[in-house]
């Protein structure tokens, strides 16, 4: 069996599903590997490292393409490289099988099997392979330290002969993976941090970090959705959020926001008027970008100066912090591969619930529910 590594096409890429170091236990189950020259280097990884390693290395990506078993990969291939694959082999990585299912016909035609690490299940089986976690974490850090770094003022409180400088404030709006993490890394820089999530769930952990849990009077209306997901709520329960977050703008220097509500587009919770009362020279940055961003003013991957307000909409921050983000997403697709290679071989048994959820389509029919309904509503208005 060949297993490929190949190199990321995603303008602003620097990811790579694996690493020298994550080889060996493939490697010695008789797996032969071969990586497209140049796939690590931004992650840290040289073509010599992965040679060492006991990889072969090509700058032939069509030759790999037509050749390897098993593709694990950070982003979904290209049509063009779909069109290439071998016939039966399986590829596996961040393939947006919910938000662009349609781009992904090629590759099931072929057909090939892919399993989309989005729809790994989240239960404590599969936290291992939980790969939505790690990059989040990855993405509240880093958001946190854009912020810090663009933000006119010190994070920390800081007591001079020349005088006191009070600690900056952080807002954190949506107390998930990546707001925990934002909530964390504002506290380590010093700053005073206060959070809000429509699930009262998140208040525990939120108040372990050392932030102040903001809490909002939902009318009775139950916020959690299933597997520790918020719900989708009403107009009128998300306007009491809005009010909340508008008042607690006025005193924030940051706000980092970071509210989802998976397979819908963000919930918009923060209004023109919320940033029009933040400071000159405050900073938002708005995680939920990718799902249409939580401020109204959003323009995914556009940097805005709104009468003096930062406001940054990133769409790719664990790209920014490439030999972290790898490391940690090499290890989710080798818990992964642990499921479905077994001394060497490839053995794909969809009666296991997370290859399951996983699997967008096996031997070209589509096997994940929710992705199967919308590949069937493409292909009837196409
Ligand atoms: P997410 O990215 O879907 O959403 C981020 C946060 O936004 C969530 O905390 C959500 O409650 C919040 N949110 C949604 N709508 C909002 C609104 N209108 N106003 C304010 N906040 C809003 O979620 P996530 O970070 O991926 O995870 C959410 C939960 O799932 C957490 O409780 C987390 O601990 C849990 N989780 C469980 C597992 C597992 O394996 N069991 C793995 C990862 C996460």
């Amino acid at each position: 069996m060949l297993l490929g590594i190949l190199k990321e096409t995603a303008p602003g890429e620097t990811r790579v599903p694996l690493l020298p170091e994550s080889l060996k236990s493939l490697l010695a189950q008789g797996i032969a590997i071969t990586v497209e020259s140049g796939a690590g280097t931004a992650a840290g990884a040289s073509d010599q490292a992965y040679a060492d390693a006991g990889a072969s290395v090509t700058a032939d990506r069509a030759a790999l393409l037509a050749t390897a078993d098993l593709l694990p990969m950070v982003n979904a291939p290209q049509a063009a490289d779909q069109a290439q694959l071998k016939p039966g082999c399986v590829v596996i990585g961040f393939l947006r099988p919910l938000d662009a299912p349609r781009a992904l016909a090629a590759a099931i035609a072929r057909p090939a099997t892919l399993f989309s690490m989005e729809l790994v299940p989240r239960i404590s089986r599969a936290q291992s392979m939980d790969a939505l976690s790690s990059m989040a974490t990855v993405a509240g850090y880093k958001a946190v330290i854009a912020a810090a770094d663009r933000l006119p003022r010190l994070f920390p409180m800081l007591m001079t002969a020349a005088g006191t400088i009070p600690p900056a404030r952080v807002f954190v709006i949506g107390a998930g993976v990546a707001g925990l993490q934002a909530i964390a890394t504002a506290r380590r820089l010093g700053a005073v941090v206060e959070a809000y999530d429509v699930r009262a769930a998140a208040g525990e952990q939120v108040r372990s970090l050392g932030a102040k849990f903001l809490d909002v009077d939902l009318g009775g209306i139950s916020a959690e959705g299933g597997g520790g997901y918020a719900a989708e709520l009403t107009e009128k329960a998300l306007d009491r959020g809005r009010d909340l977050i508008t008042r607690t703008a006025a005193h924030s220097d940051v706000i980092v926001t970071t509210a989802q509500v998976p397979g819908r587009p963000a919930p918009r919770l923060i209004r023109r008027a919320a940033i029009e009362a933040m400071r000159l020279g405050s900073v938002l940055v708005d995680l939920a970008a990718p799902a249409g961003g939580n401020c109204e003013l959003t323009q995914p991957d556009v940097e805005q100066n709104i009468g003096g307000v930062i406001l940054l909409a990133p769409l790719n921050l664990p790209a920014e912090v490439p030999v972290h983000s790898s490391q940690l997403y090499a290890r989710n697709i080798l818990n992964f591969l642990a499921l479905i290679v077994k001394k060497g071989e490839l053995t794909v048994d969809l009666a296991d619930e997370v290859l399951a959820g996983a699997c967008v389509a096996h031997n070209g029919t589509p096997v994940n529910p929710r992705v199967a309904k919308l590949l069937e509503a493409a292909a009837q208005s196409s």
